[in-house]
């Protein structure tokens, strides 16, 4: 691989990985690296919206912000100090609240699907974990995603395109 190429694909491995944070500090720390490599990159990434793109930033699913708001959520949920578990991961502190389906590693509220922190909560109570995660994740939803035909999309030398925007060549922006 050249150079240019090397640096490309570095970038992208890069934007997908920042893409699919799930804390802000994971989002910033790969956002700066990006702008090392780049800044007209971040620049751009920017003006799209991070919401559009970047998992951590997504306006659905969010009504918490995981960072210095956990004090304040885990205040609102004192009425519940059950359902609030601390789970230490090596050296890593996590804070579920089985109640809300939110851990303060951002995975299980943003999957809907239990993290480790929180199945470590369930063991710890005892509690089986069906309840936990989105119904999406069933047998039967998972297979009711079939129920609508799907088309497949005929090869692309059987399209039916004026020649003038086949041979149009769009580069990545730069
Ligand atoms: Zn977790």
């Amino acid at each position: 691989m050249g150079k240019v190429q090397e640096g490309k694909s570095k970038l992208s491995e890069l934007y997908f990985a920042t893409a699919r944070s799930y804390t802000l500090d994971e989002f910033n720390e790969r956002m700066s690296k990006i702008e090392e490599i780049d800044p007209r990159i971040k620049a751009y990434l920017y003006d799209i919206g991070y919401h559009r793109w970047s998992r951590v930033h997504a306006t659905v699913n969010r009504t918490w912000t995981m960072t210095s708001d956990i004090v304040e959520s885990l205040n609102a949920v004192r009425d519940s100090t059950d359902y609030v578990h601390t789970v230490l991961d090596g050296v890593r502190r996590y804070i579920i609240c089985l109640e809300n389906k939110r851990c303060s590693c951002g995975q299980f509220q943003l999957d809907e699907l239990l993290c480790p922190h929180a199945l470590a909560a369930l063991r710890h109570r005892d509690e089986s974990f069906e309840e936990y995660y989105s119904p999406y994740y069933t047998r039967a939803n998972l297979l009711r995603t079939y129920e609508i035909p799907v088309n497949r999309l005929p090869d692309e030398s059987k399209w039916n395109m004026p020649q003038h925007k086949s041979e149009e060549v769009v580069n990545p922006s730069t």
